[in-house]
C-alpha cells in the first residue's frame, strides 16, 4: 500500500489552536441580495442549458447522448468526490491498488488538474481555508457586498489565472513517492485527450454515424464537463459563502443542500471542514451523499477498506445549535452518553 501516514496535518488540515468564536456576523444572515445575485448567476446559464433539452430533442440530442453524458459524469465526478477528494486528498479510506488507479484515472477525466497537483492545491486549502494563504477563498477580498462579488468570482474561476503554482513536494510528498499516482498526473494530457473524445468515439459506434459522433461530442464532452466543472467550483464559492453552518468551524465553510446530489455530497462543505478525514460529509439525517454510498459500495466489495465513517462522539460535539440526529454508517458504539 502507500505511504500516506506521515502527512496527517496536511491532510486534515488541522491547526493546532483550538476553536474560537468567530465575532463577524454571518453572511447568510446579512446578504440575501448577494445570495439572489449568485443564484442569478449560477442559475441561469443552467436553466438556459436546461430549457434547451426539450428543444434539442430529435434533433441534436437523443437518449445515446443522455446516456453517455451521465455515465461520464457520474465516472468523471465520482473520480474527483471519492479519488481526488476524500481518498487521494484526504486519505478518509485506503485503496487496494487496482481501485486507486481507476480513482486517479476517473478523477482525471474530470480535466480539472492532474491527480498531485489538485491535491496539492486542495491540502493547501484546508490548511489555510479562509486565511491568507488560501488558493481560493472568497472572503480575500473582504466581506462587503463589492468584495464578497470579486471575492465569488475568484473562488469560483479567478484562482486558476493567478499564477500561483502550490509546491507538490511540500503538500503532496506522498503521492510524488507514489510510482502509479506520479505516472498517472504526467499522463494527464492523454487523459484529458481521452475525455474529450471518448464519447464521441462511443456515441459514432453505437449510432454508426458522424452525428451520433458530433452530438456525443456536445452533450457528453462539453455539456458534461461544463456542468462538472461549474459544480466543483461551486464548493470552493458558494459553500464558502452561503448555506448553514451546521458543525464547529474556523473557516466560512457551509452546507448547501440543493448543491448535494449533483456534486455527489460534496456540499455538505461544512461538516467536511469540521471532520476533513471522514469518508462521508453528509452525516445528518437526511444528507444525501452518493461519494459516500460509493465508498461504502467499494468496502463491501473489499476495494476499500479502514474506511473513516462518521463517529457519533466526535460529531455531536461538534455541532452547532440545536442537534440533529446523525445518519447511516455513523459509528455510534464509541457514543458517550450526553447530557
Ligand atoms: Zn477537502
Ligand atoms: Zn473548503
Amino acid at each position: 500500500m502507500t505511504a500516506t501516514t506521515d502527512t496527517t496535518a496536511a491532510r486534515t488540515g488541522e491547526r493546532t489552536s483550538p476553536a474560537v468564536a468567530r465575532p463577524e456576523i454571518m453572511p447568510e444572515r446579512s446578504s440575501v441580495f448577494d445570495r439572489v445575485l449568485v443564484a442569478v448567476f449560477v442559475a441561469v446559464p443552467l436553466l438556459a442549458l436546461i430549457a434547451a433539452v426539450p428543444l434539442a430533442w430529435g434533433w441534436g440530442l437523443g437518449w445515446h447522448d443522455v446516456v453517455l453524458a451521465i455515465a461520464f459524469y457520474y465516472i468523471s465526478g465520482l473520480g474527483v468526490s471519492v479519488g481526488l477528494h476524500r481518498y487521494f486528498t484526504h486519505g478518509s479510506f485506503k485503496a487496494v491498488r487496482g481501485f486507486k488507479i481507476a480513482l486517479a484515472l476517473a478523477g482525471s477525466l474530470a480535466i480539472e488538474k492532474p491527480v498531485i497537483t489538485w491535491v496539492a492545491d486542495h491540502r493547501r486549502h484546508h490548511k489555510y481555508s479562509d486565511k491568507e494563504g488560501d488558493p481560493h477563498s472568497p472572503w480575500r477580498f473582504g466581506s462587503d457586498a463589492k468584495a464578497l462579488a470579486k471575492g465569488l468570482a475568484y473562488a469560483h474561476i479567478g484562482w486558476m489565472f493567478d499564477g500561483d503554482i502550490t509546491s507538490e513536494e511540500k503538500f503532496c510528498p506522498d503521492w510524488l513517492a507514489d510510482p502509479d499516482i506520479s505516472a498517472i498526473s504526467r499522463w494527464f494530457p492523454a487523459l484529458v485527450t481521452t475525455s474529450l473524445l471518448a464519447p464521441a468515439l462511443i456515441g459514432g459506434l453505437w449510432s454508426m454515424s458522424w452525428a451520433g459522433a458530433l452530438t456525443a461530442f456536445f452533450w457528453a464532452t462539453l455539456v458534461r464537463i461544463a456542468f462538472l466543472h461549474h459544480i466543483t467550483w461551486s464548493i470552493n464559492s458558494i459553500c464558502h459563502t452561503f448555506g448553514r453552518k451546521e458543525f464547529e468551524v474556523r473557516d466560512k465553510s457551509r452546507n448547501v443542500s440543493w448543491l448535494a446530489i449533483l456534486s455527489f455530497g460534496e456540499s455538505w462543505h461544512n461538516l467536511h471542514h469540521a471532520d476533513p478525514t471522514c469518508a462521508r460529509h453528509g452525516v445528518l439525517k437526511g444528507q444525501i451523499d452518493i461519494a459516500a454510498r460509493t465508498i461504502w459500495l467499494a468496502e463491501k466489495l473489499g476495494w476499500a477498506y479502514a474506511v473513516r465513517w462518521p463517529e457519533a462522539a466526535r460529531l455531536t460535539g461538534k455541532q452547532t445549535g440545536e442537534a440533529r440526529k446523525l445518519g447511516a454508517m455513523t459509528r455510534r458504539e464509541t457514543a458517550r452518553p450526553t447530557g
